[in-house]
C-alpha cells in the first residue's frame, strides 16, 4: 500500500494512537491537535474521519489535567468533520479553540454514551438517530 499521494496524517495518527496506548495521553493529544490543525483547513475528510475515534479515545483516557483540552479536541474534530461532510468551509482551528470556547454544546448519546455535538442528528460512533430538535431552523 504505497499510493503516490499517501498523506502524512495516517502515520501521525498511528503515532498518536501508540502514544495513547503507552499512556502518554498528553503526547497523543498534542499530536492529534497538530493533525487536526492541518486537516481542518484543507477539509481533509479522510484524515478527520480517522482522527475522530482517536480523539474520543483520548478524551476517555484523559486525566483531570487534560480532559478539558481533550474534550475540546474531540468537539473540534467532530465539528470539522460534520462541516466537511456538509460542505461548509471551515475556519482556522485556532479561532474555534480560542475564540469561542463557551459555545460548544454537547450531548451524550443514549445508545453508546459517547459525547457528540448537540446539533448532531446521528451519533458518529454508533449511528444512533437522535430526535429532531424542536425548533429546527433553515
Ligand atoms: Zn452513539
Amino acid at each position: 500500500m504505497s499510493a503516490g499521494d499517501a498523506p502524512e496524517e495516517p502515520r501521525d495518527i498511528r503515532r498518536a494512537r501508540r502514544a495513547l496506548e503507552q499512556g502518554h495521553v498528553e503526547s497523543a493529544l498534542g499530536l492529534a491537535w497538530r493533525i487536526a490543525g492541518r486537516a481542518a483547513p484543507r477539509g481533509d475528510e479522510a484524515t478527520l474521519g480517522l482522527l475522530a475515534p482517536l480523539a474520543g479515545e483520548i478524551e476517555r483516557q484523559a486525566d483531570d489535567g487534560s480532559r478539558a483540552e481533550a474534550a475540546r479536541l474531540n468537539v473540534f474534530v467532530s465539528r470539522c468533520l460534520d462541516d466537511v461532510r456538509a460542505g461548509v468551509p471551515h475556519s482556522s482551528p485556532f479561532s474555534f479553540v480560542f475564540g469561542r470556547p463557551g459555545e460548544v454544546r454537547l450531548k451524550t448519546c443514549p445508545e453508546c454514551a459517547e459525547t457528540v455535538r448537540r446539533e448532531a442528528r446521528v451519533c458518529r460512533y454508533c449511528g444512533h438517530r437522535f430526535e429532531p430538535p424542536l425548533a429546527a431552523g433553515s
